[in-house]
């Protein structure tokens, strides 16, 4: 199988925060992938900027040394990085004045593709897309990534909105989720509208439940101030889950097209109905002694307050009200320092009408189980007679598609995330990324839950570092005769 890498045009991107933590783990190795790929046009430049004063050669130093730490040494060599580096500049600019922008404003061309990443705090973006303009640096044609968080609540995120649409259009905005950057999102959406195997299927008369997990082994690490007001709802459920419950259950779209794709996501977010305080189990990890094998601090130490009342883990039962799903719940659950790290969306179900075999114990659900990592992929379990002169005795085995090996050597070599949700800007694609009234419509959704806890002061539960959760959330399927899936360790 030969890859087909669609060309892109000569671009300049400017990556604001390119000294950042973010730039320096994701999008400077990303790009640099790209470069080996072939995928960035001659002629085409990556300017970091940020509010550090330094020259071009120390930001090349800083690039070279985050592709060093960051991307396989069986995949760099020295004279792709010196290529690479040859196309890197700087500008050092404030996002809070006006120094650096003129200076910024000489480097752009305008006769290329103009993207800016907003790899910066939201409270920059203002700044930042003001300034664009004022300097005329951006132009119509230009294009701007912002990053996560996008707001923490509805007011915040349409005041975010209204700041971008005062210098934007919304064909020029690219929310990024990289979540919809994976392989296997877009695969869902592949297995789901080019089979006709799955579709007569994917409704409620044949679906008993999804499952969407989110785990990690990690605590919240260097982000516990941010962490510490956000909380897993805000920072994993509001997106991240929520984009893929969409593209799970969402009707298809007349084309794969960016509007036509996020339309259908819309009507998804409208009619996800209120969740009752009873359907949602908040918790938070306990410490573990390292000496014991444990995991470290608890969340209350990590985030530096004994007082906390912020969620480092949440489930939640979520029904959809439309003709499709009315009766299909949606189990969500993410937390941090699970005993294992895996994402993966588990559609079970329903068992046959009838069991025409004796051995009824050893029926189990079809479960087709979408993983987002580690190894993306897709596994059908299906019942078949265990081989042998056993009698008819029935055994669940996989069908599994590994992309990596399906795909053999390529398979190994599926971009990132950011790298494709990268190259689709440059390609002036928005099919993966957030519209506005998508991200405003999900906090709509979220803003009841959350205000309840602050109303209530809700106190969530304790769970064990390494444990699979709060025992509260196994009840929450339990009660209904049905059981989480697995987290492998
Ligand atoms: P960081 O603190 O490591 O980097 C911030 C960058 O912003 C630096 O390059 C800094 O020089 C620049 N900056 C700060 N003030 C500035 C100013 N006044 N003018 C110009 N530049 C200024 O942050 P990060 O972790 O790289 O995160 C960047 C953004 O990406 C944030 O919005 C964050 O929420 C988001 N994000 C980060 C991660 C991650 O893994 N780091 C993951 C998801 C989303």
């Amino acid at each position: 199988m030969v890859s087909r890498v669609i060309p892109v045009d000569p671009f300049d991107l400017v990556v604001f925060g390119g000294t950042g933590d973010l730039a320096r783990r994701k999008i400077l190795p990303g790009l640099y992938r790209r470069f080996l790929a072939g995928q960035i046009p001659e002629g085409s430049r990556i300017i970091g900027a940020a509010r550090t004063e330094m020259g071009e050669a120390e930001f090349r130093g800083h690039v070279g040394r985050a592709i060093t730490e960051f991307v396989a040494s069986a995949k760099r060599s020295d004279d792709t990085l010196r290529g690479f580096l040859g196309i890197v500049g700087y500008a050092a600019v404030d996002a809070r004045g006006d120094d650096g922008w003129s200076e910024l404003a000489a480097l752009m061309r305008r006769d290329v593709v103009q993207a800016f990443y907003f790899s910066v705090a939201p409270s920059l973006f203002g700044g930042i897309a003001e300034r664009l303009h004022r300097f005329a640096i951006a132009t119509p044609a230009s294009r701007i990534v912002v990053e996560k968080p996008f707001g923490r609540d509805l007011a915040t995120a349409r005041a975010l909105n209204a700041t971008l649409a005062a210098h934007f259009d919304e064909s020029q905005i690219y929310r990024i989720d990289h979540y919809l950057g994976k392989e296997t999102v877009q695969n869902l959406m592949a297995v789901r509208f080019a089979n006709i195997l799955f579709e007569p299927l994917w409704n409620a008369r044949h679906v008993d439940h999804v499952q969407i997990t989110v785990a990690e082994t990690v605590g919240v690490g260097g982000r516990a101030a941010y962490y510490a007001r956000a909380g897993a709802m805000r920072d994993m459920v509001q997106n991240h889950l929520m984009q893929l419950l969409c593209l799970i259950a969402m009707e298809a779209p007349y084309r794969f097209e960016p509007d036509a794709v996020r339309d259908e996501k819309l009507k998804v977010i409208r009619a996800l109905q209120p969740v009752s305080p009873d359907d949602i189990v908040r918790g938070q990890y306990r410490g573990q002694a390292k000496k014991r094998g444990g995991a470290g601090n608890s969340f209350v130490e990590d985030v530096g307050d004994p007082a906390s009342r912020t969620e480092s883990y949440v489930a939640l039962k979520v029904e959809i009200a439309n003709w499709r799903w009315k009766g299909t719940p949606f189990y969500l659950r993410t937390g941090k320092r699970l005993r294992g790290r895996e994402s993966e969306i588990a559609i079970v179900f329903k068992e046959v009408p009838h069991s025409i075999f004796e051995d009824e114990e050893d029926w189990r659900e079809n479960v087709l189980s979408i993983r987002l990592q580690p190894n993306e992929g897709m596994t059908l379990s299906v019942m078949i007679k265990e081989p042998g002169p056993g009698g008819m005795r029935l055994t669940e085995v996989p069908l599994d598609m590994s992309f990596a090996e399906a795909l053999g050597e390529e398979g190994t070599d599926i971009p990132d995330a950011y790298e494709r949700l990268i190259m689709d800007v440059i390609r002036g694609n928005q099919t993966l990324f957030m519209r506005g009234d998508e991200v405003e419509a999900a906090w709509a959704w979220t803003d009841p839950i959350t205000a309840d806890w602050d109303r209530r002061d809700d106190r969530p539960r304790p769970y064990d570092s390494g444990s699979s959760g709060p025992e509260d959330a196994l009840m929450l399927l339990h009660r209904d005769g049905r059981r989480w899936r697995e987290i492998h360790e």
